[in-house]
């Protein structure tokens, strides 16, 4: 069995939602995982805002003015007056919570009913879509078999749990639809995976279910070689391995959310990136295998702000790094990239929320500089020690680019380099025109 999910854009209108019955082959077994229709989490987030801030008219206004799309949007999708009638029940229904939600305490469990909105709608309009086609399909409440724990880490063995039983009652039935990003949380309560998440429930529900394959159709053809927006002649990876495409996830590329890999990867679940514009496209394909000898890919992550310790007199002492590392675990902020001298010690973070807070605790340790407006480069590709050459292929790329940190050998896959993000399209070019 396949998991086919299908992004905002790909349900983003009336048009684009009929269009997914050329890719879905309603003759074939297979879970189909949507988004919200593209802007609405946006939209359910701006709501959730302006309830906990008090303001009901703000609220008010922000749900009638997305009811109204809501309303274009039905009359568009729906041929037949009986099947328009039940999508104005659908979106009367859903509106409706979100404006009663107003007359209660307002809290964040409230703020996450909201957000779960969106995916409910998208999913619900399109199996009534299905009906209407004559295309039988099977609703299946997300709700009730994606969990998250205390940790906010989804429990894998609860999708096996929940959903199995649930498709073994229906035997007969091929197509069921579900929705991405929503979930309960270990209280019970409905929560989701954070944005962009739904590319993480279709790898989850894939590692549940043990399913065949996992499909992420989106906008663009695969993973790029580096990015599209800003180096011309880009192309489609056609084979990453889970760790290279993670690495690349992560550091830049944007098509997939980078926890999303690792759920196949664990149950060795191929993934397979496309294109519902050209479905005929190969992709990328995401399995366990790496390719010997090659540079695959360049990716960038902006936003960056390093942070130096000079410490001579604290560094050689053991148990340095462990109290430094302490100081950013107390404010629940992650390290990207790490490297260190006798002397000093540089890392980077892409949260700066308590960067005053963590200075203040660091400056005990020694003098500490701070380089604001940083960009990750990440080259992705076969940096396996017994690999000679690649690393200096970067370099001699970048020797006109100032660069302020280098990160090899951390894995076999990646060399990264950190440089001011004024100098990022000079160096995303140089990479590419001298690496591919
Ligand atoms: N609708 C959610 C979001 O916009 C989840 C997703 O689209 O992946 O973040
Ligand atoms: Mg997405």
């Amino acid at each position: 069995m396949k998991v086919l999910k299908f992004g905002g854009t790909s349900v983003g209108s009336p048009a684009r939602m009929k269009n997914l019955l050329d890719i879905i082959d309603a003759s074939e077994r297979q879970i189909v995982v949507l988004s919200a229709v593209s802007g609405t989490t946006n939209s359910l987030v701006e709501i959730g805002q302006a309830y906990l801030a008090g303001d009901k008219n703000k609220a008010g206004a922000l749900i009638s003015a997305l009811k109204d799309k809501y309303e274009i949007f039905i009359k568009e999708l729906f041929a037949k007056p009986e099947f328009l009638a039940q999508g104005k029940e659908v979106i009367d229904y859903h509106f409706g919570l979100l404006s009663n939600l107003a007359n209660d305490l307002f809290t964040t469990i409230e703020e996450k009913i909201i957000l779960a909105q969106g995916e409910l709608l998208s999913t619900t309009l399109y199996h009534v879509y299905l009906k209407e086609t004559g295309v039988s399909s099977v609703l299946l409440p997300a709700l009730d078999f994606m969990k998250i724990d205390e940790d906010n880490e989804p429990i894998v063995d609860h999708i096996t749990s929940h959903l199995t039983p649930l498709l073994n009652t229906q035997p007969d039935n091929k197509l069921f639809i579900t929705q991405g990003y929503i979930c309960r949380n270990a209280f019970g309560e409905i929560d989701n995976l954070r944005r962009g998440g739904s590319d993480y429930t279709a790898s989850l529900i894939g590692a549940g279910i043990r399913s065949e394959e996992v499909q992420i159709w989106t906008d663009i053809d695969g993973m790029h070689n580096n990015d599209p927006r800003i180096v011309s002649g880009t192309k489609p990876i056609a084979q990453l391995s889970f760790d290279e495409a993670a690495e690349l996830a992560y550091f830049g590329a944007k098509i997939l959310h980078p926890q999303s890999v690792f759920p196949a990867q664990k149950y060795k679940i191929p993934v397979r990136l496309l294109n519902t514009m050209d479905p005929q496209a190969k992709g990328t394909l995401i399995t366990n295998d790496s390719e010997k000898d090659k540079i695959k890919s360049i990716a960038a992550k902006d936003g960056i702000t390093a942070i130096k310790i000079n410490s001579s007199r604290m560094l050689l002492a053991y148990g340095f790094l462990r109290r430094v590392f302490e100081v950013f675990e107390r404010y629940r902020t992650s390290i990207d990239m790490i490297t260190t001298s006798e002397v000093a010690v540089s890392l980077t973070i892409d949260d700066t929320t308590y960067l005053k807070e963590i200075l203040a605790e660091l400056e005990v340790f020694g003098a500490v500089e701070v380089d604001n407006d940083q960009t990750i480069v990440c080259v992705v590709g076969d940096f396996a020690t017994e690999n000679h050459g690649f690393g200096s292929r970067v370099l001699e790329a970048l020797k006109h680019i100032p660069i302020r940190m280098i990160s090899y050998g951390g894995s076999s896959h990646n060399l990264s380099v950190l440089v001011k993000t004024e100098d990022k399209v000079e160096t995303l070019r140089s990479l590419h025109s001298r690496l591919f």
